[in-house]
């Protein structure tokens, strides 16, 4: 099963990516992921990648593609994968589907996790840290997992501790803001890449809006 899954930053396309690799048992290929591994490995790659990713930028295509191109290849990837994190654009939507087309591999599924900016940027800045326990999901602004109120203070909705934390990048707007300035980009970013693929093949759409559970029940619905 070859499966591509979409969604901005803030509509927990990761959580939801780690259910559907369960489910298919493929191996979940994250560009973001195979580029920190190299920099942190320090290769010829992460070298080129790290100052275009410091930047919140994306790293040039003639790098990106061919990369994520090889990874496809190995063993691992012949019994299926789900790819997270790329396309990122439409030069690179084009770029995978002319590859696909070459070796005659078929796209079995794409996803889409449609959540409006706002809500995506909400998403992200309203998450809270416990710091008993990094597993006790807390949001100020999902009412689903609020944090529970204390004598006037916010307390994790789980635990009841009041080490509540922010984590630095969370609270960086201008960084979140070129994040979906990318994403949400309609004519060369990775909504156009969506809607190319919208073009070629079967797009599953889940509404991002509702909670974890609400959208993995829905998008395993539709998977069937
Ligand atoms: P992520 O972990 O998916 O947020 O990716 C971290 C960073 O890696 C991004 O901010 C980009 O700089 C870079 N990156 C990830 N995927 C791609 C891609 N498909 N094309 C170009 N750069 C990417």
């Amino acid at each position: 099963m070859n499966i591509l899954i979409f969604g901005p930053n803030g509509s927990g396309k990761g959580t939801q990516g780690a259910i559907v690799q369960k489910k298919f048992g493929v191996p979940h290929i994250e560009t973001g992921v195979i580029f920190r591994q190299n920099i942190s490995k320090k290769t010829p790659l992460g070298e080129k990648a790290k100052a275009f990713i410091d930047r919140g930028e994306l790293v040039p295509d003639d790098i990106t593609i061919p990369m994520i191109l090889d990874r496809l290849k190995e063993d691992d990837a012949k019994k299926g994968w789900l790819l997270d994190g790329f396309p990122r654009n439409l030069a690179q939507a084009e770029a995978l589907w002319a590859a696909l087309q070459k070796e005659n591999i078929k796209l079995d599924i794409v996803i889409e996790i449609d959540l409006d900016r706002e809500t995506a940027k909400k998403r992200i800045m309203g998450r809270r840290l416990c710091k008993t326990d990094n597993n006790h999901p807390n949001n100020i602004y999902i009412d689903a997992i609020k944090p529970a109120e204390k004598d006037g203070k916010i307390v994790c909705r789980v635990c009841g501790c009041e080490e509540l934390a922010t984590r630095a990048d969370d609270q960086d707007a201008a960084a979140i803001d070129k994040r979906h300035g990318i994403y949400y980009d309609t004519k060369t970013g990775t909504l156009a890449a969506v809607h190319y693929f919208k073009e070629r093949t079967k797009v599953i759409i889940v509404d991002g809006r509702s909670g974890v559970k609400e959208v993995s029940e829905d998008l395993m619905k539709k998977l069937g």
